[in-house]
């Protein structure tokens, strides 16, 4: 199936992302009026809050698709496409909100899940307002631009008792799942050596100005934000959620200053874990890459280049090839989001692990400037 390509400049080949097993709820959500219906008679309403890339061409086709949620509502700055959006997808007009009002979605019964698909310095803004309108909330990757702004998000949705999970796609994908299954069940023994990395080629006309991913002030950073959260998801995938106990980093050269003014063009970095086990990572955007690979002292196991994109991943071990299903990664993601919530059981993707990945990322930014160690406190 070929994934339809976005016209900007950044979202030429897009790609696809990861999850595992570990099922740490994110709250531990008293019932909410949203699930008073019984489990599997309803289809979860969901409020795509941003209406630009991911929700045009991935997460809006998915939810046509979906078994157990559907689209209800969009959140967006242009009443006018708000509606379109109403037409195309058959939701009321009445279900178009503005950024400005999404408290007045509390009280509609037609939405149960707020998802926020708008760049990464303003989720905590989303969040905070879905949740205090009393509905889930699904809060895009990178959870947020900073620790403190994780944590707020994180309370807030605890206040007003709803569940907050991050749009990590790949923990409900199969290959990505049996990667964990992997690693979780010790099959070859614990993985030891790791290596990964993600990235794009962005574009040479892209600005600041143009671009929200290459402004600091909107992306909270460059590729380590964007792509580099991938990698650190799969390492820590690769140690059963374990997040690592320190890290170092480098910035990697900027060969264009006039795109990379704000932002780094790449970065690579190790994380250290407990026991001895290490993951030698990267994340650019002036290459497209996307792999990783883990080693054990009885065999190993490897998501092939692209291993985080839209395209179907194939793994790899030292048994042979994985053969397992293909899924369209957004229908899988929101449908068994829709059923963790039905069906009362945690996530496996909470805002707790988008807590730690900003965390992770926070210790990799003081380690590239500063040149030393850092260790990681989650
Ligand atoms: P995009 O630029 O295409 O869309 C962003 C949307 O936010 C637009 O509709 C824009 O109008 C709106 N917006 C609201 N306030 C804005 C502001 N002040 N400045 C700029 N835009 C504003 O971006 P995208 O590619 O759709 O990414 C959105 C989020 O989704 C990001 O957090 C990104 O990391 C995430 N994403 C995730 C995946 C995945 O595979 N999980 C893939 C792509 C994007």
């Amino acid at each position: 199936m070929k994934t339809p390509v976005p016209s900007n400049p950044v979202s030429r080949r897009r790609f696809l992302g990861q999850m595992a097993v570990a099922a740490a709820l994110v709250v531990a959500p008293r019932r909410s009026r949203a699930l008073d219906t019984p489990p599997q008679a309803k289809r979860l309403g969901v409020a795509l809050v941003g209406l630009g890339s991911y929700s045009t061409y991935q997460l809006g086709p998915a939810l046509r698709s979906t078994r157990h949620c559907r689209l209800a509502a969009v959140v967006t700055g242009s009443r006018g496409k708000g509606a379109r959006w109403a037409r195309d997808y058959g939701f009321p007009e009445k279900n178009v909100f503005g950024y400005d009002t999404m408290e007045q979605m509390a009280g509609n019964p037609a939405i149960d899940i707020v998802y926020v698909v708008t760049p990464n310095s303003l989720h905590a803004e989303h969040c905070m307002a879905a949740a205090r309108a009393g509905k889930h909330v699904i809060c895009e990757k990178p959870m947020a631009t900073s620790l403190a702004e994780c944590d707020a998000i994180i309370a807030a949705c605890r206040a007003a008792g709803v569940r907050l999970t991050v749009g990590y796609r790949l923990h409900y994908e199969p290959h990505h799942a049996e990667f964990a299954r992997l690693a979780r069940e010790e099959v070859f023994g614990p993985f030891l050596r790791m290596s990964g990395a993600n990235g794009f080629e962005m574009d040479s006309s892209a600005t600041t100005r143009t671009v929200w991913r290459l402004s600091q002030k909107l992306a909270g950073g460059g590729p380590l934000m964007d792509m580099g959260v991938y990698v650190i998801q799969a390492a820590c995938m690769a140690k059963v959620e374990a997040a690592p106990v320190a890290v170092t980093a480098k910035f990697g050269p900027v060969t264009r200053p006039e795109v990379f003014s704000e932002v780094e063009e790449s970065i690579s970095w190790t994380m250290e874990f407990a026991g001895g086990a290490a993951a030698r990572c990267r994340a650019t955007y002036g290459e497209e890459v996307s792999n990783f690979r883990a080693e054990a002292d009885h065999g190993w196991a490897q998501l092939e280049d692209p291993a985080f994109y839209y395209a179907e991943p194939r793994l790899s071990t030292s048994r042979g090839p994985v053969n397992l299903p293909k899924v369209n990664h957004q229908v899988a993601q929101l449908d068994g989001m829709a059923l963790e919530l039905l069906e009362g059981r945690p996530s496996i993707a909470p805002g707790e692990m988008g807590r730690r990945d900003i965390a992770i990322i926070e210790a990799i930014y003081a380690a590239a400037k500063s040149g030393r160690r850092k260790e990681v406190g989650v």
